[in-house]
């Protein structure tokens, strides 16, 4: 499959790359690496997502250069669509980009169908950032300093710090490597983890004050709703890595944070230590993810909604 996706870097010369909206570290390092790697080798490649990138990550090499409107640009030879299972992920440009010749997927979750023809996903990496270091190994080509820290941070958020059980050695190697290239692990980690606002934590003071344990205290629930997010002037970012929080708690095997969009329209993510599997959880509600993070999204009010991720989380729990 390598040698698909290097013949159409080679054959083509206009590339699009995108990746899911809200963006995560894996989405923007992984398309950033290929934004450096295809302008490294004189091609014309525009990098596009939904919407603006989280301030956390602003760091990243090339993260100026994403735009987020397509409205100007047409004509491109090949897309690469990263990190998504589906082009629903894309967001509301999804036509136009799914119409584009050559589409390259490089994703590591498990996909129902595809909507490319070159398909480059290994559902035991860590992230699509791994995938594409191995990638840039089989290609030969020199990993310079960005695509190094854009690669690195890829695999750090996707691995929530290498502690992850998708951390395999392979993994390790991965990033090992890209410390030899120049990502400066420390300035990652502080970029990343240490530049919270003080908004975001007290966002996440009154968040943690919404904690209900269910099931014996194995299952660990927190809401947001936008009004929370006025009484402190927040973004939908400052949500991030609330959920992780939860599961943190000794005896939470599953954690869920339920984020209100808007109105009667929520976000649910779903994280398990292991023993549930919780892409089953968010596939009976019509999302999807992996088996320790997954998400969907639901409509309904409050109430309702709470009961269904509870009634789904049991029907999971019991037949595993
Ligand atoms: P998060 O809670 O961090 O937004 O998402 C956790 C994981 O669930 C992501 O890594 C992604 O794999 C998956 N995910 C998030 N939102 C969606 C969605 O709308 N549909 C599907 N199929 N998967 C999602
Ligand atoms: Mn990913």
């Amino acid at each position: 499959m390598f040698d698909r996706v290097i013949e159409v870097i080679n054959s083509c010369s206009t590339f699009l790359i995108t990746s899911h909206a809200r963006p995560d570290g894996d989405a923007l390092g992984s398309g950033l690496a290929i934004y450096h790697l295809l302008r490294g080798m004189g091609k014309d490649a525009v990098i596009y997502n939904q919407d603006t990138t989280p301030a956390v990550y602003e760091f990243l090499p090339g993260s100026r250069n994403i735009i987020h409107s397509m409205n100007s640009v047409n004509g491109f030879d090949a897309a690469f669509v990263l990190d998504c299972s589906e082009i629903e992920r894309v967001g509301d440009e999804k036509d136009r980009i799914g119409s584009i010749k050559h589409i390259v997927n490089i994703d590591h979750h498990a996909s129902v169908g595809t909507f490319s023809d070159i398909l480059l996903v290994d559902c035991t990496a860590s992230s699509t950032g791994e995938i594409i270091h191995r990638l840039l190994k089989y290609m030969g080509v020199a990993i310079s300093v960005n695509i190094a820290t854009n690669l690195y941070t890829a695999i750090l958020t996707d691995t929530g710090s290498f502690r992850y059980s998708n951390t395999g050695s392979k993994t390790l190697m991965a990033a090992a490597d890209l410390v030899e290239n120049g990502a400066d692990c420390r300035y990652i980690a502080e970029m990343i983890y240490e530049t919270r606002s003080a908004v975001q934590i007290r966002l996440m003071g009154n968040t943690m004050d919404t904690l209900e344990l269910f099931e014996g205290g194995t299952v660990g629930f927190i809401c947001i709703t936008q009004k929370m997010l006025r009484k402190e002037g927040a973004l939908p970012e400052h949500t991030e890595g609330f959920v992780d929080i939860v599961r943190s708690i000794q005896g939470v095997e599953i954690a869920v944070c339920c984020y209100e969009v808007s109105r009667d329209r929520f976000k649910i993510s779903l994280r398990s230590k292991g023993k549930v599997n919780v892409e089953q959880v968010a596939r009976k509600l019509g999302g999807g993810g992996h088996a320790n993070a997954s998400a969907c999204r639901i409509e309904g009010n409050f109430k309702t909604v709470k009961e269904n991720v509870l009634g789904a989380i049991k029907e999971v729990s019991i037949t595993r």
